[in-house]
């Protein structure tokens, strides 16, 4: 069964005339999946992105998140969806800075009722999933660009999600540091991780096994990649 179903989605904003920001967008993601979606600015990659991890309704069409239609969700179901099938992970991490490694990771379950010794059980495992077994009481501060981006993978993870979205998540690192991070991607994806990152960089997104082109609201299959 498709982790994300989307046919005919079409989303438009209001305005005279309204902006029809996806105009009848069909994608599919199986299980597994590493999925790169490119399009430059305005061609409705963020509205796109709303729309996969259930933070967003098509104004028409249908949008299936590991088996639920986002359309017919209250508020209160889209947000357990969320917390349940998905992870996302930022340009710009996220993260808190306050909280060590650790508890970044761990606080990712707080909302599932998971008693504190097992989130940090399961926090500690992620971030050695990746690479940071060595910085579990660090804070962000203390952390360089690639290694809170790799917390924020790791707080992506811990709740074992159907789907991992990642929006630009090199777009704030070096070339050396984004690379590390899409070869992580890469380990995660052959761990059977289910992945789409969403970007601008026709560079980047060559480290995605599918990609696919988004322009003007609509999805361009593979050629212009
Ligand atoms: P991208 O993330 O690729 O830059 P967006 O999804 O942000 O693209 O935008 C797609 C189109 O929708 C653009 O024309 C943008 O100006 C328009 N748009 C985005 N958000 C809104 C909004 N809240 N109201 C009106 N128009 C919007
Ligand atoms: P960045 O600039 O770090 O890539 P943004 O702040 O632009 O990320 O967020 C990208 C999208 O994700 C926005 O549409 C925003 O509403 C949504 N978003 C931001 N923070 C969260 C969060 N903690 N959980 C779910 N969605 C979020």
């Amino acid at each position: 069964r498709p982790v994300l179903e989307i046919t005919e989605a079409v989303r438009e904003y209001p305005g005279v005339p309204p902006v029809r920001a996806l105009d009848g967008v069909d994608l599919t993601v199986m299980p597994g999946e590493w999925l790169a979606i490119v399009g430059p600015s305005g061609s409705g990659k963020s509205t796109l992105l709303n729309l996969m991890g259930a933070l967003d309704k098509p104004t028409s069409g249908s949008v299936r998140i590991d088996g639920h239609e986002v359309g017919k969700l209250n508020d209160e179901k889209l947000s357990a969806l969320r917390g349940r099938s998905l992870g996302f992970v930022f340009q710009s991490f996220h993260l808190l800075q306050s909280l060590s490694a650790l508890d970044n990771v761990g606080t990712a379950l707080m909302y599932r009722g998971i008693p504190a010794a097992e989130r940090r059980r399961r926090a500690e495992s992620a971030l050695t999933r990746v690479g940071l077994g060595h910085r579990l009481g660090h804070r962000p501060s203390q952390l360089s660009g690639g290694e809170s981006q790799r917390v924020a993978i790791a707080r992506a993870l811990v709740g074992d999600p159907a789907l991992v979205l990642a929006d630009e998540p090199t777009g704030n690192l070096d070339s050396r540091n984004g690379e590390e991070i899409m070869r992580l991607f890469g380990e995660l994806h052959a761990d059977g991780a289910t992945l789409v990152l969403i970007t601008h960089d026709d560079e980047i997104a060559r480290a995605a096994p599918r990609r696919v082109h988004i322009r003007d609201g609509r999805i361009v299959q593979g050629a212009l990649v």
